[in-house]
């Protein structure tokens, strides 16, 4: 006997539509099920076209159920079809091309539609949405025959877009009607620190603007603004918003409001027709992104299965911005108001910033930016509402009073097995830890391969991993080790050694002949690689300006308001009368507002505007004090024996000699020295790369320190007699730490990580050692110049960086 089983049709062939079908045969579901979708795919998964437009992905990669999944399925598919109406009387779905197809179930998730500006000209070529394959498309096709993009929407979807083109090699402005970039999602913090980052990552920006047109004949050749500026663009991606297609439940007769309207199962106001996705309205609220829908689709698969279900209670929804090299996270909450507690962290150094917010103890939002590491564990916190307690305190923010120490692993044990922990995908606790007790998998990789989890963003890998752990036990893998950033899986030690055996020259050779996964590199391993590769070869490396942070290109410090400061040296923290007229003067006829003594014993000229840069160096003929460079900065000294009565060695002289043999040489991160007369320390020696301490015997010196925001008290390292003895150990700590640093770790990380004891080995118990690692670094020394007269010496340079351009 043949049962009869009921028609479902499902309208919409994307993520959440084909997400519900998944859970209906999960759940057993006795359907005939027909799919109809307008796109000529198979269902893929829209998230990930920007890593197609990045250039990591093919579109292949993207496809999440392929043509043999719906064959095995027993789905009947019709791709390149659009529904246009449901007739409620018959009972047919009605299509495009006139086929009339029988329903006893109808679930319309047609998604949305990119909400293309309503301004004159936005219909012209080369206006582009970022909703599906076809724009991606046209973006792959457009950097190949044009140059200038303008991206109108500084949100996830605009930055991603916009991140895309500039790796297709198109010069990109990011136009923004905030002052601040994913204001939706992000306070103003973590805002201005990715601007900054996309900033350094070649995305120009906009902000403030608002688009009344697009100028050009047939093809758009750039926008108007409402306060009368313009900007060239042949090619314009709209990332402005999205717009629920709720065309089709128009048609048909169903309530529709912003989105078609449905109650918490997901029912429309039309008997027997569902809807779910980007284009449901439920309780008032429209979601655009995925982890919303696979709730919706939970629900609906089980109330549509006959299965017990909780209803649909809205969701709380969080944001990953995909761009590697740049982390950001928020989710619930995240600007705060009288009511909240607000528990926030921020390094200006590592670039990262943490923000908790809570409502009468309760974790209701955060915002992550940097280090994401958390994001998993604060998005299932904010989700359930947990109560903050010091144990979850500790948890997300580390002991210790920077916020670093040791991190307790987040208890899955408790998570409920029906809870989410792919959201990208719709995974539950569960289905990860069948996948392993019933099929044995023990790997992240496994676990995607088997569940989806982690398939999309990613955000959920540390989770997947606790849970691998938590079920595992001792026999749980870790993951692949981490490379120096998204784009290698090599560690620092691997590249410099694949750079010596293979005789590597450039950064685009390094990247190359090593596999990077992003050809152009990111933010973090380019200016890294130009360090090896400076560092092992000073004297044949070209250095790659463009490599460099924005300061460093610039050789001078970039202040809040886009003007610059200006430090000039002063050896040892000494000047002279003249030096100081000639600063004054400088100051005065430049219009420097504020001359700021700093903390390293020199004169810092604050507000000088990016075009007298060159003329204000030239003036003060002065060497640069590399104040905004990875480089040796001050040599804070006391006054010494010279004039104090208790000093016992010239730590003046000393501190000035040790300045002039050491500047402007490349070092993994800052570098600070200081030298003291006695140990009575008026220079605070203790907390520098190096501190100098004159003690009778002659000097002690200490390694490691650091006053920042994780402040470490420098080691004691070595006495020793002699001035010449001095430099030579200076040298070595120096040389070594240049050749072994990883690129941007301070002193105070570097000990710790190698060992103070096998740092004294290698330089103290060897001599010989010692003494190369000295001629190497005095080497290298033969080999810089001053920057500042360098650039004055460089018209070409000059004129690209200091003379204004405006567009
Ligand atoms: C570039 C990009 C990056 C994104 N990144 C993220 C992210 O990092 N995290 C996140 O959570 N979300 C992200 N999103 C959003 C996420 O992709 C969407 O929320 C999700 O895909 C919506 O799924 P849906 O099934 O509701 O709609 P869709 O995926 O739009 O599917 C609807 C389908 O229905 C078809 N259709 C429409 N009308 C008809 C009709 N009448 N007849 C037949 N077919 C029809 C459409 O052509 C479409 O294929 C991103 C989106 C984009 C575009
Ligand atoms: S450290 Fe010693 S020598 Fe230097 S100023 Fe202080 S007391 Fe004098």
């Amino acid at each position: 006997m043949t049962t009869i089983r009921e028609k479902l049709v499902l309208v919409g062939n994307g993520m959440a539509g084909i997400g519900t079908i998944e859970q209906i045969l999960k759940l057993g579901g006795a359907y005939d099920i027909t799919v109809f979708g307008s796109e000529p795919h198979p269902n893929y998964n829209r998230i990930m076209l920007s890593y197609v437009l990045e250039g990591s992905k093919t579109l292949n990669d993207i496809i999440l159920n392929d043509w043999n999944w719906y064959e095995d399925n027993n789905i009947t598919l019709h791709t390149g079809t659009m529904v246009t109406r449901i007739d409620e009387g018959s009972k047919q779905v009605v299509t495009d091309s006139g086929m009339l197809v029988p329903y006893d179930k109808v679930i319309i998730a047609t998604g949305s539609n990119s909400f293309i500006l309503p301004v004159p000209g936005s219909d012209k070529e080369g206006v582009v949405g970022f909703r599906d394959i076809s724009d991606c498309d046209a973006m792959l096709a457009a950097a190949k025959q044009y140059n200038k993009a303008a991206v109108i929407g500084g949100g996830l979807l605009g930055l991603e877009a916009a991140k895309g083109l500039v790796n297709l090699g198109m010069d990109v402005t990011v136009v923004h009607l905030m002052e601040d970039l994913m204001e939706r999602q992000l306070d103003r913090n973590a805002s201005s620190m990715l601007q900054a980052e996309l900033e350094r990552q070649g995305v120009k920006f906009s902000m403030g603007k608002q688009t009344v047109e697009l100028s050009g004949e047939q093809r758009v050749s750039g926008l108007c603004f409402s306060d009368g500026s313009t900007l060239a663009a042949d090619f314009v991606v709209m990332a402005v918003g999205i717009k629920p297609n709720v065309t089709l439940a128009k048609d048909s007769g169903i309530s529709v409001n912003r989105g078609i309207v449905v109650d918490d199962y997901l029912q429309t106001s039309m008997q027997n027709i569902y809807s779910i996705g980007e284009c449901a309205e439920h309780r008032g609220m429209c979601y655009g992104l995925v982890a919303p829908l696979f709730e919706q689709g939970m629900v609906l698969a089980k109330h549509l299965c006959g299965s017990d279900t909780k209803p649909y209670e809205g969701s709380i929804v969080s944001t990953k911005l995909k761009i590697s090299g740049v982390d950001v996270f928020s989710a619930g909450e995240f600007l705060d108001s009288p009511e909240h507690t607000v528990i926030s962290s921020k390094d200006e150094w590592k670039r990262t910033y943490k923000k908790i917010l809570l409502k009468n103890n309760v974790i209701v939002g955060a915002v992550l930016f940097g280090d994401v590491t958390e994001s998993a564990n604060l998005q299932k916190l904010v989700k359930q509402g947990a109560v903050m307690t010091d144990e979850i305190y500790t948890e997300v923010m580390g002991t210790g009073c920077c916020g670093g120490g040791a991190k307790k692993s987040t208890s899955v044990e408790a998570m409920a097995d029906e809870e989410i922990v792919c959201g990208c995908n719709g995974v539950t606790k569960k289905a990860i830890v069948d996948a392993v007790t019933e099929h044995g998998f023990t790997t992240v990789d496994e676990i995607k391969a088997c569940t989806g989890a982690t398939r999309s963003c990613g955000g959920c890998k540390p989770v997947v991993e606790q849970i691998l752990q938590f079920v595992l036990g001792d026999s749980f893998q870790q993951a692949a080790k981490q490379g120096i950033c998204g784009c290698t899986t090599l560690s620092r030690d691997e590249i410099v050694a694949e750079i010596t055996a293979k005789g590597l020259k450039t950064t685009k050779e390094v990247m190359n002949v090593l596999g990077w996964k992003q050809e152009e590199g990111c933010s973090k391993c380019r200016p890294a690689i130009n360090y090896y590769l400076g560092m092992m070869n000073p004297d044949t490396y070209q250095d790659e300006k463009e490599s460099r942070f924005v300061n460093e290109r610039m050789g001078a410090n970039i202040q809040k308001d886009g003007t610059y400061t200006v430090i000039p040296r002063m050896y040892g923290g000494v000047t002279t009368p003249e030096d100081l007229k000639k600063i004054a003067d400088v100051s005065l006829k430049y219009d420097v507002k504020v001359v700021k003594v700093t903390g390293g014993q020199r004169l810092d000229l604050i507000g000088v505007k990016k075009e007298d840069l060159p003329k204000v160096w030239e003036e003060l003929d002065m060497p640069s004090g590399y104040g905004y460079a990875k480089s040796l900065r001050t040599v804070k000294t006391c006054v010494g024996s010279q004039f104090c009565r208790f000093g016992t060695q010239d730590s003046l002289g000393m501190g000035a000699l040790i300045e002039r043999k050491y500047e402007r040489l490349d070092f993994p991160a800052k570098f600070k020295i200081a030298v003291n007369g006695c140990p009575r320390n008026c220079a605070e020696s203790c907390t520098k790369d190096i501190g100098i301490v004159g003690n009778d015997g002659g000097w002690e010196v200490f390694i490691g320190g650091n006053g920042g925001i994780k402040p470490r008290i420098a080691d004691s390292f070595c006495k020793i007699k002699t001035d010449e003895e001095l430099i030579e150990v200076c040298s070595a700590v120096m040389q070594y730490y240049r050749e072994t640093g990883n690129y941007l770790e301070r002193t105070s990380e570097w000990v710790e990580r190698m060992g103070l004891e096998r740092i004294q080995m290698v330089i103290l118990n060897n001599e010989d050692n010692r003494k190369e690692l000295a001629a190497r670094i005095d080497f290298a020394l033969t080999q810089v110049t001053d920057p500042w007269k360098k650039m004055l010496n460089d018209s070409s340079t000059r004129a690209a960086l200091f003379e204004e351009t405006r567009v």
